[in-house]
């Protein structure tokens, strides 16, 4: 079986460096993206281990132009320009903390929704002429976006950004359905990266083996559900 194509964003640390990570030992060819390629040293790092099979790209989720210039450097990783993408993950995102209501402010809602909603919307929308059919779309997505288990008031940039990236997720699921393309909203766990803090419950590398099984198994009518890194599903 020819190796499979995966493109990561967010890659040079936290969950998106571990995907990149588990693809690559599986036998992936992986286009690894992130902001600033120059500082990513442990992708940079993996990609000296894995010549020809990692490609480290820059890609910032929340600038269409940055879509545009990622989309149009994809044909130059393969000979012919014809391959295509068996997964996508969404993986970059951003949470403001210490948000209280009364001192909400529009710059953090912004940024928030530009880079966990609008990113894997557009990038998808983008990315969709080059995945193969039967692909899968992995959006990084979390309990705090979900409507039905709506907690205290503690991040609601973040709470709001992946409550509108799941409906992203439903959107895109209805509009790739036609090519058999699956498309997830994914619950890591409480893992402990940057993001999750030390005092997460889950390991960066269980929390992604548990996904890779989640993504692997899942089938065409499993496309615009919600689960976590168990494959438990999440209500909306
Ligand atoms: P980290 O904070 O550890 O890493 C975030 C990653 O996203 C970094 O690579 C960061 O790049 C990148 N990123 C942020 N903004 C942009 C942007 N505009 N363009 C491109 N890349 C960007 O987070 P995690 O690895 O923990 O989280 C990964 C995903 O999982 C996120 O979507 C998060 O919401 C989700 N998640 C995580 C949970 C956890 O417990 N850790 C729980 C639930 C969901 P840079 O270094 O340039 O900032």
């Amino acid at each position: 079986m020819d190796a499979r194509h995966s493109l990561v964003t967010g890659a040079n640390r936290g969950l998106g460096l571990e995907f990149t990570r588990q693809l690559l030992a599986r036998g992936d060819r992986v286009i690894a993206t992130c902001r600033h390629p120059g500082k990513a040293t442990a992708l940079n790092a993996l990609a000296g281990e894995h010549p020809g099979r990692l490609h480290v790209l820059p890609l910032d989720v929340s600038d269409p132009k940055s879509i545009a210039a990622l989309v149009s450097e994809l044909p130059l990783l393969d000979d012919g320009g014809d391959a295509t993408l068996d997964l996508l993950v969404n993986c970059a995102g951003v949470l403001h903390s210490g948000e209280r209501f009364g001192s909400v402010a529009a710059a953090t809602l912004d940024d928030s929704f530009r880079t966990n909603a609008m990113g894997p919307l557009l990038l998808t929308q983008a990315l969709a002429p080059r995945l193969a059919d039967n692909a899968r779309v992995a959006n990084l997505s979390s309990v705090l976006g979900s409507i039905a288990s709506v907690g205290r008031f503690g991040t609601p940039s973040y709470n709001l950004s992946k409550a509108a990236q799941n409906m992203a997720t439903a959107l895109l699921a209805r509009a790739l359905q036609p090519r058999g393309i699956v498309v997830l909203a994914l619950h890591p766990g409480w893992a402990r990266t940057d993001m999750g803090g030390d005092n997460a419950t889950v390991a960066v590398a269980d929390a992604v083996a548990g996904l890779l099984r989640v993504i692997d198994a899942a089938g065409t009518g499993d496309s615009g559900s919600f689960q976590d890194w168990r494959g438990e599903p999440l209500p909306w």
